[in-house]
């Protein structure tokens, strides 16, 4: 091993792939340690990974790394305990390259990026967990791991949410039961023909199916199912504070959605053959803590970059576009020879200039907006109900939609209530 490396990058997720491989493509003495046996083997997304960021670093990666399906069908559904109503959007442009998002398993993806950094010259180490960092006096100069004590200009922390690296620089994140959400989620295997048949979707074109309302009881959350090649992602994500107010676990909030009648003939006959469980922070902008000090950068969760506005959870992009921002920024601190906290303020300008703190800035609201119980129970509710009265013809004098919707709400919400969550949607969604 080198004797002492530019950067040591602590967790071989997205965000610490994204910043070694950009690192080592850079020249820079880069190592890259992953507790897990081989990176992606614990982690765990829903997971779509969208937009266009890892092409920006890979050109056309979807030609090489394992992506499972480009997705072409997005489908919102709103459940009541029987019924559903959905918007389902379909496009031909959604097939072309560069494409909207792509479906991934995680185990997959993150052992393909990480191979990646090693192609590029990286040193990649698994199956190791960084203890502590190494300090000399206010500057981090390298970490602790196995005993060891490794040096370098600088860390870069990408070792996800409840990041111990960044805990200890003082710069964690403040987790509490509002601003973090639990996802549970089962990979589902089923032939490649039924996955086609059933999602309407043809050759790698794929679904991304949303769910709001009963899959989790009403509760501030939503549920999801993503096609793979041979596989569905199923899964819910519940706000903590949620679960433990109304004594509700995951794992059953997850059963009773595979049970929906929505759901179960999608999955029916599919065997699940993995379980998976994690936490995501949801607080938006105002959990996001100082991301560097002298010789320390945070990235990905484990500074909270991750955007959750109820239209979807997006925490790919924003890991992978910090962690090389990151590395953007340790390269020119090389250049300088200087990693101080001036030089690495740097970092905070190029996120502040990128869509990761632009977008977080932009929906700062959608947390609170997202604290509102209605969207959960009583919207998805009467979208169903009227759905319902609409579309059943019992023999007797029609009511027009507007007739309808108003004795649907009566009792249950306001017009000047709906118009309120209106306005705040409008804001932050
Ligand atoms: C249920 C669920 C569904 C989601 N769905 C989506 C989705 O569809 N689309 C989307 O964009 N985002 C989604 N997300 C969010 C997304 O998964 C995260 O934002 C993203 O994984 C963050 O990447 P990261 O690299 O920062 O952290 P992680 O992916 O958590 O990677 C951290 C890495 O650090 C390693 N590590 C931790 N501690 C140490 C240590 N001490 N030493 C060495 N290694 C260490 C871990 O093993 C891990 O490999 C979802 C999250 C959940 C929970």
């Amino acid at each position: 091993m080198k004797e002492r490396f530019d950067a040591i990058v602590v967790g071989g997720g997205p965000a610490g792939c994204a910043a070694a491989y950009t690192l080592a493509k850079g020249g820079l003495a880069v190592l890259l340690v992953e507790r897990g046996r081989f990176a992606g083997v614990k982690n765990m997304t829903g997971g779509v990974l969208y937009g266009p960021v890892l092409h920006d670093l890979i050109p056309e990666f979807w030609k090489e790394a394992p992506v499972e399906r480009h997705v072409s069908r997005h489908v919102i559904t709103f459940l009541s305990e029987k019924t559903s109503v959905s918007i389902d959007f379909n496009s031909a442009g959604l097939d072309q390259p560069l494409y909207d998002g792509f479906t991934v398993l995680r185990a997959r993806f993150d052992r393909w990026f990480a191979d990646k950094v090693e192609q590029a010259g990286g040193v990649v180490i698994t199956g190791v967990r960084v203890d502590d960092l190494l300090w000399d006096g206010q500057r981090v100069v390298g970490i602790v791991a196995g005993g060891d004590r490794i040096p370098a200009e600088v860390v870069i922390a990408a070792d996800g949410v409840n990041s111990v690296m960044a805990g200890k620089a003082g710069l964690g994140v403040k987790l509490s039961p509002e601003n973090v959400n639990q996802g549970v989620k089962e990979v589902i295997k089923m032939r490649r023909e039924v996955i086609e048949e059933r999602f309407n979707v043809a050759g790698d074109g794929g679904a991304a199916m949303h769910f709001l309302g009963f899959c989790t009881r009403g509760v501030h959350g939503g549920g999801f199912l993503y096609t793979n090649k041979e596989s569905l992602s199923l899964g819910v994500v519940v706000q903590l504070q949620a679960l433990i107010e109304n004594n509700l676990k995951s794992v059953e909030l997850l059963e009773g959605f595979k049970a929906h009648p929505a759901v179960r003939e999608l999955i029916k006959g599919g065997t699940t053959v993995e379980y998976s469980a994690h936490l995501v922070p949801a607080g938006g902008l105002r959990m996001v803590p100082r991301l560097y000090t002298d010789g320390l950068l945070v990235t990905g969760d484990a500074a909270a970059l991750v955007l959750a506005t109820g239209r979807a959870l997006e925490g790919l992009n924003f890991a992978l576009a910090s962690g090389m921002a990151a590395a953007e920024t340790v390269k020119l601190a090389k250049a300088k020879g200087d990693f101080s906290k001036e030089t690495l303020s740097q970092y905070e300008k190029l996120l502040a200039e990128s869509f990761v703190l632009r977008d977080l800035k932009k929906f700062e609201q959608s947390a609170d907006f997202l604290e509102n119980q209605r969207l959960y129970s009583l919207y998805p509710g009467l979208a169903c109900s009227l759905a319902e009265k609409i579309f059943r013809v019992d023999g007797k004098p029609k009511k027009t939609v507007w007739q309808l919707a108003r004795e649907e709400m009566k009792g249950k919400v306001s017009l000047w209530q709906l118009l309120r969550d209106g306005l705040a949607a409008r804001r932050t969604i």
